[in-house]
């Protein structure tokens, strides 16, 4: 491997257990009751410390972590001790959701501390902008955003960054793939020099190291385990033919009374005609793709963390990022175009430690990439037989299916 310059975080004492051990402030400690936070999960006790100790750092996490308060619960605290009207902290995200999302669990944790925060995302309006343009001139202590808005209102000069302490990148690798690379480049260019800079990525490909190079001094390494779902994940697959889907999918949801199921398709014509489909058997359900407006998506999305929408379906959009929580079951209709797409979209269950079902449609076509994903994830997903009303479906036979399967499997579609 490449050598990035980074140090091994290391273990000298027993990782703390309780959050008290961080010695937070008592506002704090106060938000995390009422969020209902007993124990700091295994990124929250190595990362806190570090980010508590002003080090720049490289963390390995996916979703479901609870990446996002390693992050916020220390930048929190240290507000609580220096409160001011200044931009204290910059969190650059990919994506609208995931911006909207850490803005809402930042509203939970500083509930009962002096903090001001705004998420600054792109496709909203004027009215939008000149709010984002009076945060961003009168210093509201946290900026989460996505690159190409933010850049917007750096261009314009007036972006009051000068007292900056915390820059925070998360979902890395999302923001290179989404091609932000010199958005990324840009903005720290506009950031005065004494910052800590923390970075998050699920995955640790060279161009996030090189990142790394650049944009972090000297940083502390964390990983946690990547490339494979949570414990708590139930996983299993159908092996169909594609006629044999929807039957499945229809009979997998009338049986079930779980308040909360994700289903993922891969394209958005794909969502939009399940949805229609589904919505004729009287299932109480909505889509949520890129053709839709920002506030509709919002809607959708808000109906379904309060539960009442019972089932989403879904492209890739939201498999990465968004945290809804107590989702029962995830369903792929369709293998994800890669395997790190498939813990991604298993990882909208069994959140932090609680346990879900994930079932996976596996079509003769995807056979292969469906072994892909076997191998990264280190064990076979077990096959479920096909309700009797379906007929039989295909064997699972990878290698024989393989010709069909090639190139598909890193290729991402537009979502
Ligand atoms: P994240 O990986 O940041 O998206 O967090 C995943 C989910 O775990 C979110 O619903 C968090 O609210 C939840 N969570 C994070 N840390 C804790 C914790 N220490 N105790 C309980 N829930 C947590």
């Amino acid at each position: 491997m490449e050598d990035t310059g980074t140090t091994e975080a290391t273990n000298q004492s027993p990782p703390p257990v309780t959050f008290d051990s961080f010695h937070f402030e008592a506002e704090l400690m106060d938000g995390l009751r009422a969020m209902n936070f007993e124990k700091p999960t295994p990124i929250q006790q190595q990362a806190i410390p570090i980010i508590m100790k002003n080090r720049d750092m490289i963390a390995c996490a996916q979703t479901g972590t609870g990446k996002t308060a390693a992050y916020l619960l220390p930048v929190i605290n240290k507000l609580i001790q220096s409160p001011g009207d200044f931009i204290h902290t910059l969190i650059i995200v990919p994506t609208r959701e995931l911006a909207i999302q850490i803005d809402e669990a930042l509203q939970g944790f500083a509930y009962f501390a002096p903090v001001s925060h705004i998420a600054i995302y792109g496709g909203t309006g004027g009215i939008s902008f000149e709010q984002e343009k009076k945060a961003l001139t009168q210093g509201a202590n946290i900026i989460i955003a996505t690159p190409g808005r933010l850049i917007a209102h750096f261009n314009m000069g007036y972006v009051q960054i000068g007292k900056l302490q915390h820059l925070i990148l998360d979902e890395a690798d999302r923001m290179l793939d989404m091609g932000f690379s010199d958005d990324i480049s840009k903005i720290t260019s506009y950031l005065p020099k004494n910052h800590q800079t923390l970075l998050f990525s699920a995955t640790m490909p060279p161009k996030i190291r090189e990142l790394a190079k650049k944009t972090l001094h000297d940083p502390e390494q964390i990983n946690i385990s990547l490339s494979k779902p949570a414990a708590g994940v139930m996983q299993a697959a159908y092996v169909v033919y594609d006629t044999q889907k929807i039957g499945l999918l229809k009979s997998l949801l009338q049986d079930r009374k779980i308040a909360s199921i994700l289903i993922f398709s891969s394209t958005k014509d794909k969502v939009k005609e399940l949805e229609k489909e589904l919505q004729r058997s009287k299932i109480n359900i909505a889509a949520i793709h890129s053709d839709l407006e920002q506030d509709q998506r919002n809607d959708v999305l808000r109906q379904f963390k309060n539960k009442s929408l019972q089932v989403l379906v879904a492209t890739d959009i939201l498999s990465r990022g968004i945290d809804i929580d107590s989702i029962g079951l995830v369903i792929n209709y369709d293998v994800p175009g890669d395997a790190e797409d498939y813990i991604h979209r298993v990882g909208r269950t069994a959140r932090a430690e609680t346990t879900g079902v994930a079932l996976t449609f596996v079509n003769p076509r995807d056979q292969q990439k469906f072994k892909r994903i076997e191998d990264l994830i280190g064990y076979e997903i077990k096959k479920l037989a096909l309700p009797p009303q379906l007929g039989a479906g295909p064997e699972y036979a990878p290698e024989k299916n393989k010709e069909q399967g090639r190139g598909h499997f890193t290729k991402r579609k537009k979502r």
